[in-house]
């Protein structure tokens, strides 16, 4: 690779890195292909939305009649294939968009059904499997869970076992989240979905879509899932939504979880959108291009990784569907030392030295590395590991390959300097 730019890579890695990359170019015309395929997708909707920019045009107060606000539901229902959208800055976060569907969705006496074992930290106090104040458990919201197979797949059986029990809801998290299990494919979802509907078709089929959305051609809601949601600052805000969530599936379960945001009776009409409607249209514009930058970094670190000896899931030839690469050290040390060098080799706050700590919602200390435009935002190249066996970080994002690939070569001299790793001969 050439540096115009002194980035202090040793010639040894970069001899690597150069390596590595020739291999690639046919990875990266496949991800160029869907993200292309999904631009085109994106952009048919905007046109059929009739999308105009009187509605970058935002609301204040209750925010009535924002034609800004109803164009990009329509936008994202139009893309994801679905009835109705609630997409909104004001919901905080992946975890609140899926707060709100649950709560939204189920009632007392209910039973919530993982078909992929436990679902993402953070919902751990949501669900009530730690005790929390206001979570479902304490609504007498009921938990089961459908174990994953040795293979880390999914368990075809016991899920039409327990959906056999008529479930209200039957829960899938596609991407892996801080498990060490594959993701789940699209293709996979869909026969979930061929599942609810042969066995238990009035149980609500839900999907948190979290990193997913256009990794693949298809989506889960096209698939068969009855509902979905997702964080803006991840894939979906294109790393220009400011923050935000959304869920999106049929028009009846979208309005319960409106109303549920807001309040009954008020559901979708009101939400300022406080001038933040340009930054979620022009996002969602640029998503399929920039979910394109992301995974060629993932694919990308999975490979130079994977040369310097260490486990990295996916592997880099291995199909994908979503944008997270697991980089698994066995080890605090490298894990640390590898979301330094993702900071430092970052655009925003370099200077900064990450360290572990007792994030709100996480279970063990987590290291978190993220120099963004947008705090927290994971479709910039962030990494981030829980302190606890097998000592993995989940390094995500990179809205332009050409500088991503700068924070993941930070993060292999980092360990080669700290003697963490070396480049084989
Ligand atoms: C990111 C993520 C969430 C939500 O996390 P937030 O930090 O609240 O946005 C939920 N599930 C999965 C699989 C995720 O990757």
């Amino acid at each position: 690779m050439e540096t115009y730019y002194r980035f202090d890579f040793s010639p040894e890695l970069l001899a690597l890195s150069a390596k590595v990359e020739d291999k690639l170019s046919p990875r990266f015309a496949e991800i160029d292909r869907i993200a292309r395929l999904n631009s085109q997708k994106v952009h048919y909707a905007f046109r059929r939305c009739a999308v105009s920019d009187t509605h970058f045009v935002g609301t204040t107060g209750y925010g009535y009649d924002d034609r800004g606000r109803t164009v990009i539901d329509r936008v994202y229902a139009e893309t994801f294939g679905a009835e109705d959208a609630l997409v909104r800055h004001f919901m905080i976060s992946g975890t609140h968009a899926l707060t709100t569907a649950l709560f939204g969705l189920l009632r007392p006496g209910d039973v919530m059904l993982s078909v992929a074992a436990k679902p993402y930290d953070t919902l751990d106090k949501v669900i009530g499997i730690k005790p929390c104040a206001g979570s479902l458990a304490e609504f007498g919201i009921r938990y089961e869970q459908v174990e994953l197979t040795e293979q880390g797949r999914l368990d075809y059986e016991a899920i039409e076992q327990a959906l056999a029990r008529k479930p209200k809801m039957a829960y899938l998290q596609r991407s892996r989240g801080y498990a060490v299990r594959p993701s789940i494919f699209v293709d996979e979802i869909a026969e979930v979905a061929r599942l609810v509907k042969k066995v238990s078709p009035k149980t609500i089929f839900f999907v948190d879509n979290c990193y997913g959305e256009f990794v693949e051609q298809r989506e889960p809601i096209e698939a068969g899932a009855d509902v979905m949601a997702g964080s803006l600052i991840k894939n979906p805000g294109g790393s220009m939504a400011e923050c935000g969530g959304y869920i999106v599936g049929k028009a009846e379960l979208v309005e319960r979880c409106a109303n549920r945001l807001t309040s009954p009776g008020l559901g979708k009409q009101v939400g300022p959108s406080l001038g933040q409607n340009r930054n979620l249209l022009r996002g969602f514009y640029f998503a399929p291009s920039i979910t394109g930058n992301a995974l060629k970094t993932a694919v990308y670190t999975s490979a130079l990784f994977g040369a310097l000896g260490f486990d990295c899931s996916p592997a880099w030839d291995a199909p994908r569907t979503d944008i997270v690469e697991q980089v698994i050290f066995h080890d605090p040390a490298p894990l640390v030392a590898f979301c330094q060098g993702i900071q430092a080799g970052s655009a925003i706050d370099s200077f900064v030295r990450p360290e572990p700590w007792a994030m709100p919602g996480y279970t063990n200390e987590v290291i978190m590395a993220a120099g963004a435009f947008v705090q927290g935002s994971s479709i910039e190249l962030s990494a981030d590991g829980p302190l606890r066996p097998p000592f993995a970080a989940y390094m995500q994002g990179g809205i332009i390959f050409d500088t991503a690939q700068i924070g993941i070569l930070t993060a292999a001299q980092k360990l080669l300097d700290d003697g963490l790793a070396e480049v084989p001969s």
